[in-house]
C-alpha cells in the first residue's frame, strides 16, 4: 500500500514538474512516534506517524489490530496527507495504531491500552497539532477514553483533540453516514459530469458493513440507480429486482446484515468473490485494500468503480481498468465524507458549537460536490485519471 501510494504521488509530481529532492521530501513524514504499551504483562508495539502538516493539524485514525506495523500506518499517513488536501480541508495527515488483537483482551485492558496510547502521545498531539480518530476496532467508547487520559495529562479541556467521539462528548451528527453518504455525492456529480444522472444504472456492492450500508440507504435518493447485488465475508446476493437496505426481516440492533434483507431472503449466496464479476453498471468497493487486483481485474463487468476502502484497487489492476476505459473514482476523493465529517466535529468543538444534522449534511455536501467537479474538470483538461488529478489537486495544495 506504501509503494501504491508513493507511485501514484511520484506520477503526479513528476508530471508538474517537480524535481527528486521536491518528491522524496514530500514522500517523508515529519515525526514518528514508536513506543511499547504494556498491559496485563505484554508489550504492544505501538505507533503513531505525523506526516505533514502544511495545510493544518495532522487527522488520522488509531487502528487497533494485529498487523498494524511501521509501514502500513506510515502509508495510511500518507494517504490522509493527500485526501485532506484532496478535498481542501485545513488539515494534514496522520495515522496511527496498535499492533494488538483487542478480542484477546478484557475491556478493562482494552481501556488500559487506549489510556497509555494517549497518555504517551499527549505532548504531541491536541486540537491544534494533531488529531485522532477511530479505525480499525477502534469506537466512540475509546476515543472516549483517550480524551479523558488527555485531558488529565496536559490538565486542561480540548475536545477538539480527538474525533469521532460519542454524541455526548462533543461528537458531531451526522458521523455514522458520513463515509457512505460521501460515495453517493462523489457518484451523483460524476453521473452528472458525463450526462448519466437520470439514466437507469445497477449497483453491485462489496462490503456491507457501515460504510456500504449507509451508502446503500443513502442511494435510495436516486431510484434511478438500483442496487441489486451485495456481499460480505460469507457470500454474495443478487436480486435483479432491487434491493432495499432498510426491508430488513430481523432487527438485531446496529446495521443489518444482507441475509437479513426481506428483498434477499430465500435467495441462495453465491460465492463471496463472486461480487466482482455481477453484471452491473457501478461496482462499489466497500469492503478491504486489494480487492480488484490482476487475477480478478479480467471479471469486472462494470464500466464505473467507486472506491469506498482505501486502497481497494491494486496498480496493475489499474492499468487494465485504464485500458478497457473503466472509470475509478478514487478512495482520496470517494471515501473523503468521514474525514469531512470528523473535520466538522473539530470545528464545532472548537466554537462551542453543536450542528444539526441537517446542516452537517449541507456543508459535507458542499465541500465534497466542488472538490469532485474540481477533480473531473483537471481530469478532462489535462487528460489524466480521476486519481491522478485528485493527486495532482493535493500535490499543488501541499507544495
Ligand atoms: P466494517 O467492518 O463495518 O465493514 C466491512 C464489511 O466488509 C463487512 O460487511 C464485512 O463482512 C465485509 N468484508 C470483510 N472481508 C470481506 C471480503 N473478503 N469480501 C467481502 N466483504 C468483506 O468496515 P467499514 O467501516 O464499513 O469500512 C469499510 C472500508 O472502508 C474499510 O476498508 C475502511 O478502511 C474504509 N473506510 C472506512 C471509513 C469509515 O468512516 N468507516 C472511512 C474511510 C474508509
Amino acid at each position: 500500500m506504501l509503494a501504491t501510494a508513493q507511485t501514484h504521488i511520484r506520477e503526479a509530481a513528476r508530471r508538474l514538474g517537480h524535481d527528486e529532492k521536491t518528491i522524496e521530501a514530500i514522500l517523508e513524514a515529519e515525526a514518528e512516534h514508536i513506543f511499547e504499551i504494556e498491559v496485563a504483562g505484554k508489550s504492544y508495539p505501538a505507533y503513531r506517524v505525523q506526516h505533514n502538516s502544511k495545510l493544518g493539524p495532522y487527522k488520522g485514525g488509531i487502528r487497533f489490530h494485529p498487523g498494524v506495523n511501521i509501514d502500513e500506518v506510515r502509508a495510511l499517513a500518507t494517504l490522509m496527507s493527500f485526501k485532506t488536501a484532496a478535498v481542501g480541508l485545513p488539515l494534514g495527515g496522520g495515522k496511527g495504531g496498535v499492533a494488538v488483537d483487542p478480542r484477546e483482551l478484557s475491556p478493562a485492558e482494552v481501556e488500559e491500552l487506549a489510556r497509555r496510547y494517549a497518555q504517551h502521545l499527549a505532548p504531541h498531539i491536541g486540537s491544534d497539532k494533531d488529531i485522532p480518530a477511530p479505525d480499525v476496532n477502534t469506537n466512540a467508547e475509546i476515543i472516549d477514553w483517550m480524551v479523558d487520559e488527555f485531558e488529565k495529562t496536559v490538565g486542561k479541556a480540548d475536545k477538539g483533540s480527538f474525533t469521532g467521539k460519542s454524541m455526548t462528548n462533543g461528537g458531531s451528527e451526522g458521523r455514522a453516514a458520513a463515509t457512505g453518504r460521501g460515495g453517493v455525492i462523489t457518484l451523483v456529480e460524476y453521473l452528472k459530469s458525463q450526462g448519466l444522472i437520470d439514466k437507469p444504472l445497477t449497483v453491485a456492492m462489496q462490503g456491507f458493513g457501515n460504510v456500504g450500508y449507509y451508502f446503500a440507504q443513502v442511494l435510495k435518493a436516486y431510484p434511478n440507480l438500483k442496487l441489486i447485488a451485495v456481499n460480505n465475508s460469507k457470500g454474495a446476493w443478487v436480486n435483479p429486482e432491487g434491493i432495499d437496505v432498510e426491508k430488513a426481516e430481523v432487527t438485531t440492533g446496529g446495521t443489518p446484515r444482507p441475509e437479513e434483507l426481506t428483498d434477499l431472503v430465500g435467495i441462495e449466496p453465491l460465492p463471496r468473490d463472486d461480487i466482482i464479476g455481477v453484471k452491473a453498471d457501478i461496482l462499489v468497493l466497500a469492503a478491504l485494500e486489494d480487492s480488484v487486483v490482476e487475477s480478478n481485474v479480467d471479471q469486472v463487468k462494470a464500466s464505473i468503480i467507486v472506491e469506498l476502502a482505501n486502497g481497494p484497487t491494486s496498480s496493475a489492476a489499474e492499468e487494465t481498468l485504464d485500458t478497457k476505459g473503466i472509470v475509478v473514482l478514487p478512495d482520496i476523493l470517494a471515501n473523503a465524507g468521514g474525514v469531512i465529517v470528523s473535520c466538522l466535529e473539530w470545528q464545532q468543538n472548537l466554537a462551542g458549537e453543536h450542528w444539526t444534522e441537517e446542516e452537517v449534511n449541507a456543508k459535507l455536501n458542499d465541500l465534497l460536490e466542488k472538490a469532485t467537479k474540481e477533480t473531473i474538470a483537471r481530469s478532462l483538461e489535462k487528460k489524466i485519471s480521476l486519481r491522478q488529478a485528485a493527486f495532482e489537486l493535493a500535490l499543488e495544495r501541499l507544495l
